[in-house]
C-alpha cells in the first residue's frame, strides 16, 4: 500500500447497495472516497497503490465472500482492509476475518467509529505536542466509542490505550484467545498481567519496552490497575452488544421482532428488485388463541407462542427468517439465498410444503401445561404474498399477506390463503396443497 497524503486519506469503498453508498455521503470529510461496484472491480483498484484503506460492504447473500476478501488482501498487501455489514450479516462477515480482513463495522455506518476502525497508526494520539495525560484521555475516548463494535476493534483500542498510557513501544491485549497488538510489530513483552472479568481470568495484558528508556517504579502496580479497568470495559462491551441484539429480538420467543423484520425486508426487497428473484411473506396467526389463554392461563399461552416459533424454525430452511410480528401473529420471509434467481424456484408454491410440515408438527406437538380435549388440535391461519408479483414495497407486501390471512380467518380458520381478491386457498383444513 502507498500512503498518498498526510491530510486527505483515500478510501476505496466496495459497495453494490445504493442505500449503504448514500449513507457514506459526507461521513468522512477528511477522506476521498472512490466507489467500486463489486469485489472484482475493487480488487483491480486495490492493486493500484492509490488507497490508504479499503472498506467492503457485505450484503445479504454475498456470493463468494471468502474468495473476494482473500483476493482483496492479496491485491492490497498489508494495508487496512475493513468490512461492513448489517447486523444479520455479522456471522458471515466475522468469518471473513480469517481470510484476510482486518476488522468489520456494523451498519448503519457511524463516521467516528469508521475512522477509528480505518486508521490504525494512531499518530494523532501522541503527536502534536499534547501531554501524555491528554493522549491517554483520547485513547480512552476511542475505547468508549468502540464499546459496541466488534471484539477485535475493541481489543485493538484497549491495546492502544495501554501503550499510550504507559509510553510503551508496544502493548498487547489477549482475551479468549484473540490477540490485539499496538505499536511495534515485534512486540516482546516485559510485563504481563491477567485480565479478570466476572471473577474469572479471561486473558492478559502485556507491555513492551518503554519508549523513553525506562518505566517508573510503579509500573507493575499501574499495570494491575489497568488490567482491572480492561476487565470492566470488556464486560461493559458485552452488555452493549447485548443491548443491540435485544433491540431486534422478541424477549418471549427469542425470535427476531417486527423491527428486525422491517429492516431485513427493506434491504432484501431492494436487492431482489435489482438482481431479480422473488420473496414470499407468510403472515400466520394462531386460531382461537384467546381461548387457550382463558382455559390454561397466560403461562400456557406464552408456552404456545414460544413453541410455535420453535416449531416453525425447525421446519423451515436455515436462511428463512421467522419473526414474531406481535401477539399471536408471526411473519416468515422465504427468499432464495445467493441473491440471484434460483433455478426451479417458484414462489409461493415452493414454500407450501414447508408450511404444511409446520402445520403437521404443530398438531402433533404436546405443549407443556396444555391438555387439549381428545381430538382437538392447535391450528393456525395464514396468508401469503409474493414480491414483486403481488406487492412493490415492504408495507404493501405485509398488507397483502395480512389481507390473505384475514380471508383465511373469515373462511373458517385452519387454512392458508394466497393474496389477491380472488386469491385461492393454498392449504385447506385437511392440509392438502391446493396450489401446484
Ligand atoms: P383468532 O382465532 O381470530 O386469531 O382469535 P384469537 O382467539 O387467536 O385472538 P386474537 O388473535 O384476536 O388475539 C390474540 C390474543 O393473544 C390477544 C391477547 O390477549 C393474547 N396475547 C397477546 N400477546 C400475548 C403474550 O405475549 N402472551 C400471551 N399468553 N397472550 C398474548
Ligand atoms: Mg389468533
Amino acid at each position: 500500500m502507498t500512503g498518498v497524503s498526510s491530510t486527505t486519506r483515500r478510501l476505496l469503498f466496495i459497495c453494490d447497495d445504493d442505500g449503504v453508498r448514500c449513507s457514506m455521503d459526507g461521513l468522512l470529510p477528511d477522506w476521498t472516497v472512490t466507489v467500486a461496484r463489486n469485489y472484482l472491480e475493487g480488487i483491480g483498484e486495490a492493486g493500484s497503490g492509490s488507497f490508504d484503506a479499503v472498506l467492503g460492504f457485505v450484503g445479504i447473500g454475498q456470493a463468494q465472500l471468502t474468495d473476494a476478501v482473500a483476493g482483496l488482501r492479496e491485491a492490497f498487501g498489508d494495508g487496512r482492509v475493513l468490512l461492513c455489514c448489517y447486523p444479520e450479516g455479522e456471522p458471515v462477515t466475522r468469518g471473513a476475518l480469517l481470510c484476510g480482513a482486518d476488522d468489520y463495522v456494523i451498519c448503519p455506518l457511524d463516521g467516528a467509529e469508521l475512522v477509528n476502525a480505518l486508521v490504525t497508526d494512531d499518530a494523532a494520539l501522541s503527536e502534536g505536542g499534547w501531554g501524555a495525560g491528554v493522549a491517554e484521555l483520547r485513547a480512552m475516548g476511542s475505547v468508549v466509542r468502540e464499546l459496541g463494535s466488534s471484539p477485535s476493534t475493541l481489543l485493538g483500542r484497549l491495546a492502544d490505550l495501554v501503550r499510550v498510557s504507559f509510553g510503551a513501544e508496544s502493548a498487547a491485549v489477549v482475551v479468549h484467545g484473540t490477540t490485539a497488538t499496538s505499536g511495534a510489530s515485534d512486540h516482546e513483552p516485559v510485563l504481563r498481567e491477567a485480565i479478570v472479568s466476572g471473577g474469572q481470568s479471561i486473558g492478559h495484558v502485556a507491555l513492551g519496552c518503554s519508549a523513553s528508556g525506562g518505566f517508573g517504579d510503579d509500573v507493575a502496580d499501574r499495570l494491575v490497575g489497568y488490567a482491572g479497568l480492561l476487565g470492566e470495559l470488556i464486560e461493559a462491551a458485552g452488555h452493549q452488544r447485548t443491548y443491540r441484539e435485544l433491540a431486534y429480538t422478541d424477549s418471549l420467543s427469542g425470535l427476531p421482532n417486527r423491527r428486525y423484520l422491517m429492516t431485513f425486508l427493506e434491504r432484501l426487497l431492494a436487492n431482489v428488485a435489482r438482481d431479480g428473484g422473488e420473496v414470499t411473506l407468510l403472515m400466520f396467526d394462531i386460531d382461537y388463541f384467546k381461548k387457550y389463554n382463558d382455559a390454561y392461563g397466560h403461562k400456557a399461552g406464552d408456552e404456545i407462542i414460544r413453541g410455535c416459533g420453535r416449531l416453525f424454525r425447525a421446519n423451515c430452511r436455515e436462511h428463512d427468517v421467522v419473526t414474531r410480528f406481535g401477539g399471536d401473529e408471526f411473519a416468515v420471509v422465504f427468499w432464495d439465498k445467493g441473491g440471484r434467481r434460483v433455478e426451479g424456484s417458484k414462489h409461493p408454491s415452493n414454500v407450501i410444503p414447508i408450511i404444511e410440515r409446520f402445520r403437521e408438527s404443530l398438531q402433533a406437538h404436546q405443549f407443556e401445561h396444555v391438555q387439549l380435549a381428545e381430538g382437538a388440535k392447535l391450528t393456525i391461519s395464514g396468508g401469503l404474498a409474493t414480491f414483486p408479483t403481488d406487492a412493490d414495497s415492504v408495507e404493501s407486501l405485509i398488507d397483502r399477506a395480512d389481507q390473505a390471512l384475514l380471508r383465511a380467518k373469515q373462511d373458517g380458520k385452519n387454512c392458508v390463503f394466497l393474496c389477491g381478491e380472488h386469491g385461492s386457498k393454498a392449504l385447506g383444513r385437511e392440509g392438502a396443497a391446493e396450489v401446484g
